[in-house]
Formats: structure tokens, C-alpha cells, sequence
């Protein structure tokens, strides 16, 4: 038995599964979790020491790459002066005004502990601003584990193909409306029907959860204006596309502005935060402003604020996004010409730094051509990149991620290790 495998096996006596999240658990690809000791710039090392490049990134927050000098040097700066006070910081304001300083659509924003705290609070903002109940969400985003969004979602859910309703009161799931992504017509006809009902859409502008689909050219700008035309708020849920595809996150990448965002992983540097922000007038209904409930005992964590707001100060100031998008391209012409020449009946999906291999030559446009993927192929490709020492997200609906820690020559390195993993998974 490895180290990992009898970490394994005593997790699982007392955690569920073993895992605190179910997508970690390996169970997609027939294989059990490593676990990890710690990571540096692009690598993570296991409890043997063995050494890792790494694509999960800790599913998206860790875009400078582990362990950075700057914002270790900033957290242990915030340790010494106390780990939480539940009073005011102004760590909490620096954070807020980068936020706002790089997203257009945001005037105001609240801290939470999650992305799930986040889109919980987003929804609970919508309905209490519109008087309405109904959301619209599009199948195989995920956005998180609460009630109202555990309907139709990708991530996890999917990959254990499970309904993800078990637990959730049908009084709750049934104002939730699905959509497929990237159909407006589907759109209009629920907008038809329920038209007055409707507090918002929920989405993810790119998709990461079902693995990472593009949206429709002007597909985001129709929804602005069928939502604005219908007294329906858009909410862009960019807890991963947020800092990650641009500084100013999708909406600044595609020119078109929610009415609420949501925001997570990046803006905590690798420690637990959420954010929703949006427009003034929107926002002034959450309490102590306005009458919409939310709150938390650790929410503005100084810890976790300090993190995040090193981490965009960090993005501010670099030219990451270009170097990251020559990095996405380059390693996703790698694969392409790497699946051409094998002949394997597969496909690469990216914007910027997010990227899938979809095991299907249907072209994938939203979930239900993403459930044509081979997911057999998918996980024995997962486990030849691992035997060569390439760390991937454990499940065909998910994105990869690439940090600002890359070189060259591990993207190289990755692109040999693909193709010596096509062709052993080829049929
Ligand atoms: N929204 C999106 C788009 C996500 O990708 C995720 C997590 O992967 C969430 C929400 C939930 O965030 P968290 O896991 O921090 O609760």
C-alpha cells in the first residue's frame, strides 16, 4: 500500500468518502486521491515526496501558482496581528476597491466564506430586489451546492452522475427553471411563460463545470438584452472566470455587464472567500442597508482578505493575462496536433488559461453534447498523464487550469506527456 492509499483508508473512516469535496475522490477515473504534502510555483508533492505538474490549481483560485513568496510573506504579516476579530478591517475596503477598480458592473460588494455562500446570497439579492421567485439556471453549470442551484448542475454532480436533487424540498427545486447554454430560444420560451415570475438568470459565461464550453458569438449580449427587455437580472456567476480570464474577469473579455456577479476562488488567494457585488441600487438591499439578510462570523476574513488582495495586486500589476493566453494557445495547438496525428476522436476546448479534452468528435456546445464524451477514454487518459507525473482535475467535466508558474518547457513536456497517454488510450 502507498502512503497516499493508506492516507486514503483512514480518511475514509472518519469523512465521508474520505474527501471534503466529492470531486477529489478520484472515483471518475477508478483510481483513489493522492494526497498532498505542498506545492511550489507549478507542482504539487505528495506525502512521498513524489513530484506532481499540476492543472488543478486547486480548481482554479491559484493563478500565480502555489506557495508565492509575496502573499506567504503578506499572510504571515496578517498572523501575527490576529487571525479574525469579527469587527471591521480595512483589509476588507482594500479588497472591495480592487474588486470594484476591476470589475465595471460592480459598485458594491460583500465577502462571504464561498462561491456556494456567494450565488446562495446573489439569488437571495435577486428575489428580494425583484419580488419574484424563480430563477433561471442553464444545465451543467454548477454554482455551488445550495438548494435552489443543486438542479441540472455539472462539476461534481455530473461526474458521479447523480441527480444532486437528493435532500432538496421540491418546493425549492421547483422554482428553479433549466436552460440549456448557448439557446436563446429555449430562453425566450421560458420568458414567455413565466414571464413575471422571474427574478434572474443565473449562469456561468464560460463554462467550466461541464468542462469548459464558449459561448455563442453574441449569445451573451442577447441574453443582456432579452433579460434588460424582460425586467429579469442577469447574473454572471464568474467565481472561476473571475481574474482568470482577464483582470476584469469574462464580462470584460466578452463587453457585457450583469446586473449581479459573483466571485470566489482567485479573490481568496488560496484561502476560503466569495464575493457578490453589482449595481448600486442592487445592492443597497442587503442588510444592515437594505432589508435582505446575509452575514457571517468569518466572512471578511483579514487572513483570507490579505490573500486575495496580494493575489490581485500581483495581477494588477503584470502582464499575466497575455503571457497566459500564449501559454493557453500554445499548449492547446500542442494537443490538437497531438489528437490529428493519432486519430483519436477527441477535442480541445479553451479561453485563456481554462482548458478541457472533451473524448467525443460531436461538437460540444452545451451539456448534453458534453454527455457525449467517452468517459472510460477520459479515464484512462487521466491516469497515463498521472503515471508520467501530470496532475489533472479527476473527471472528464471539468476545467484545467494553467498558471502564471508555467514555463515553456513544462508545457512542452506536458504535450509529450499527451501524447504518449493518446496513444495508449487509443482504441
Ligand atoms: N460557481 C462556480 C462557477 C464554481 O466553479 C464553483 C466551484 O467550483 C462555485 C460556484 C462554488 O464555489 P465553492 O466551491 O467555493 O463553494
Amino acid at each position: 500500500m502507498s502512503n497516499s492509499e493508506e492516507a486514503f483508508a483512514e480518511a475514509k473512516k472518519v469523512i465521508p468518502g474520505g474527501v471534503n469535496s466529492p470531486a477529489r475522490a478520484f472515483s471518475a477515473v477508478d483510481n483513489e486521491p493522492i494526497f498532498i504534502e505542498a506545492g511550489k510555483g507549478s507542482k504539487v508533492y505528495d506525502i512521498e515526496d513524489n513530484e506532481y505538474l499540476d492543472y488543478v490549481g486547486s480548481w482554479g483560485p491559484m493563478i500565480l501558482g502555489y506557495n508565492h513568496p509575496q502573499i506567504v510573506e503578506s499572510l504571515q504579516g496578517q498572523v501575527k496581528k490576529g487571525t479574525s476579530f469579527g469587527a471591521p478591517t480595512q483589509v476588507e475596503t482594500e479588497l472591495a476597491e480592487l474588486i470594484i477598480d476591476a470589475v465595471d458592473s460592480i459598485a458594491k460588494v460583500r465577502m462571504v466564506n464561498s462561491g456556494t455562500e456567494a450565488t446562495m446570497s446573489a439569488l437571495r439579492l435577486a428575489r428580494g430586489y425583484t419580488g419574484r421567485d424563480k430563477i433561471v439556471k442553464l444545465e451543467g453549470c454548477y454554482h455551488g451546492h445550495g438548494d435552489s442551484l443543486l438542479v441540472e448542475a455539472g462539476s461534481g454532480v455530473t461526474t458521479l452522475g447523480i441527480s444532486g436533487s437528493s435532500g432538496v424540498p421540491n418546493d425549492i427545486a421547483s422554482e428553479t427553471i433549466v436552460a440549456p447554454y448557448n439557446d436563446l430560444e429555449a430562453l425566450e420560451k421560458i420568458f414567455n411563460k413565466y414571464q413575471d415570475e422571474i427574478a434572474a438568470v443565473i449562469l456561468e459565461p464560460v463554462t467550466g463545470n461541464m468542462g469548459v464550453i464558449e459561448p455563442h458569438d453574441e449569445y451573451l449580449e442577447n441574453l443582456r438584452k432579452m433579460t434588460a427587455d424582460n425586467d429579469i437580472l442577469l447574473i454572471f456567476d464568474e467565481v472561476m472566470t473571475g481574474f482568470r480570464l482577464s483582470y476584469g474577469g469574462a464580462q470584460e473579455l466578452y463587453e457585457v455587464e450583469p446586473d449581479i456577479t459573483t466571485l470566489g476562488k482567485i479573490i481568496g488567494g488560496g484561502l476560503p472567500v466569495g464575493a457578490y457585488g453589482g449595481k448600486k441600487e442592487i445592492m443597497e438591499y442587503v442588510a444592515p442597508e437594505g432589508p435582505v439578510y446575509q452575514a457571517g462570523t468569518l466572512s471578511g476574513n483579514p487572513l483570507a482578505m490579505k490573500a486575495g488582495a496580494e493575489t490581485l495586486k500581483l495581477l494588477k500589476q503584470s502582464d499575466v493575462y497575455a503571457s497566459l493566453e500564449e501559454k493557453g494557445a500554445y499548449l492547446a495547438e500542442g494537443f490538437r496536433n497531438n489528437i490529428e496525428s493519432l486519430g483519436i476522436k477527441a477535442q480541445i476546448s479553451r479561453v485563456g488559461s481554462m482548458f478541457s479534452i472533451f473524448f467525443t468528435d460531436t461538437e460540444v456546445v452545451d451539456y448534453q453534447t458534453a454527455q457525449t464524451s467517452n468517459t472510460d477514454v477520459f479515464a484512462a487518459y487521466f491516469n497515463q498523464m498521472l503515471k508520467q507525473g501530470i496532475y489533472l482535475p479527476p473527471s472528464q467535466f471539468e476545467a484545467n487550469f494553467i498558471s502564471n508558474a508555467h514555463t515553456e518547457d513544462e508545457l512542452k513536456a506536458t504535450i509529450e506527456a499527451n501524447y504518449l497517454a493518446l496513444k495508449k488510450v487509443k482504441k
